[in-house]
């Protein structure tokens, strides 16, 4: 594949845009992480005090993160009972990827569970998601800098279209190869749907021990966000995977953004007790739910369309015929807006942040940013369809004339 070429439009303001965001995504995860612990808790405030740097870097918080990533790879590694094939690549072939993310996390909880049980002290982990983060922010830019000096030796059939620009920050950004690999371990699977993701699982775990340890017992609010914030988790075939190629962008996401600002209402919770009542608790409830339902309701229709159109569930749907040889959908949940998972996923933002009350900004944090990414990423997806559907994506977007909030935007 030869580079795209300067005249390609990049992404993400080009190669200044990419090493900005270098800068400001690992800064603002910090500023979080420091402002969440201080007194007043102010989104925008400065933090209180600059961290020392035996505050940052701590050779045990090296080690316990090295282990953490062994033991994903170890889990990753088992023999799967299942095996799902990708989206077909440019060369017509499919990656085969082993479905073993869910044995991965049972296998984690029991070894966490027997660990506590034998007396270790979970609670302590919150006190080093600051050393934590730093040393995953550490290996990220490492890894990062191996992932595309390996893309460099790869075939052009294995680059992706979008980080093949020959500017090397924006390539290093947001990343040469597509599915990087060494034999059959896949990087991007890998760490899109494990370590950080069950990482995640796990502080707010932590958060919500140390909470019973400090105060007696978990409140509610923490119950809340832990509950809601385990039942959701990411499906195979999304964007990532398909579309954008491994570098900077996905592997901070992955192993260092997710696990670490993800958890900041638990975190908030833990500085900041909120008292919450059992029917403010029940709407709120209610909300995830109907996010919940709207997010895999809208998700599991297109999937079952895309893998047999002729499925009783999805058969009676209008749909609108694409030169490729695709439909697109254009009832049920795809009818009523262009990205109906993205409100559901909107919805249960919300709900995650409510348990922590209105009277901070900080735990909506990921409420303002989630809103930023669905709309950048809607309009990234606009362009892939325009390009692969042309008029018919027009079509679809004059009969299905909102995004993501129906009548709104
Ligand atoms: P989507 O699952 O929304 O898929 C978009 C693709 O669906 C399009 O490229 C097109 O691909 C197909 N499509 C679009 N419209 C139609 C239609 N009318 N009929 C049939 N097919 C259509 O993409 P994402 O990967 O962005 O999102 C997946 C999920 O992950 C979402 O629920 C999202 O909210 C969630 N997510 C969560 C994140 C988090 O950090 N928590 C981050 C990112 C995503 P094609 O035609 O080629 O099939």
């Amino acid at each position: 594949m030869a580079p795209q070429g300067p005249r390609a439009s990049l992404e993400f303001g080009g190669p200044l845009g990419a090493a900005a965001l270098m800068l400001l995504l690992p800064a603002t995860m910090f500023h979080l992480l420091l402002v969440v612990r201080s007194g007043p808790a102010c989104l925008l405030d400065l933090p209180p005090y600059l961290p020392r740097p035996e505050a940052l870097w701590s050779p045990r918080a090296l080690l316990l993160w090295l282990a953490w990533l062994g033991l994903q790879v170890a889990f990753y590694l088992l023999p799967a009972r299942k095996m799902a094939e990708g989206q077909e690549l440019k060369d017509k072939s499919r990656l085969r990827y082993p479905i073993n993310g869910f044995q991965a996390l049972v296998l984690t909880a029991l070894l966490v569970g027997l660990g506590v049980l034998a007396g270790l002290p979970l609670g302590a982990l919150t006190e080093m998601l600051l050393p934590l983060a730093f040393v995953a922010t550490l290996t990220v830019f490492i890894f990062s800098l191996l992932l595309y000096l390996k893309a460099l030796i790869a075939p052009a059939s294995a680059l992706a279209p979008g980080g093949n620009s020959g500017n090397p920050i924006y390539d290093f950004f947001l990343g040469r190869e597509l599915n990087p690999r060494i034999c059959s371990f896949d990087f991007k699977y890998f760490c899109e749907l494990r370590p950080g993701l069950i990482g995640w699982v796990l502080i707010n775990l932590a958060l919500l021990v140390q909470e019973a340890e400090l105060r007696g017992s978990p409140s509610l609010a923490m119950w809340l966000v832990n509950g809601f914030q385990l039942l959701y988790e990411a499906v195979l075939t999304t964007m990532d995977i398909t579309h954008d190629g491994f570098g900077f962008m996905l592997a901070f996401g992955d192993l260092a953004w997710v696990p670490f600002t993800y958890s900041l209402q638990a975190q908030f919770l833990l500085y900041h007790p909120q008292p919450l009542e059992l029917p403010t608790a029940s709407v709120i409830c209610l909300m995830n739910a109907v996010g919940f339902y709207v997010f895999r309701a809208a998700n599991s229709q297109k999937n079952t369309f895309r893998k047999n159109p002729s499925d009783p569930s999805v058969a009676d749907l209008e749909t609108i015929p694409t030169a490729t040889g695709r439909q697109l959908l254009v009832s049920g949940w795809w009818g009523l807006v262009r990205h109906p998972n993205y409100l559901g996923d909107l919805i249960m933002a919300l709900a995650w942040s409510l348990p922590c009350g209105v009277s901070h900004l900080l735990p909506y944090f990921y409420l303002l940013y989630f809103t930023a990414l669905l709309v950048h990423r809607e309009a990234r997806d606009e362009q892939q369809c325009l390009q692969k559907y042309g008029l018919a994506w027009h079509e679809y977007c004059r009969r299905v004339p909102y995004r993501i909030v129906p009548y709104i935007y």
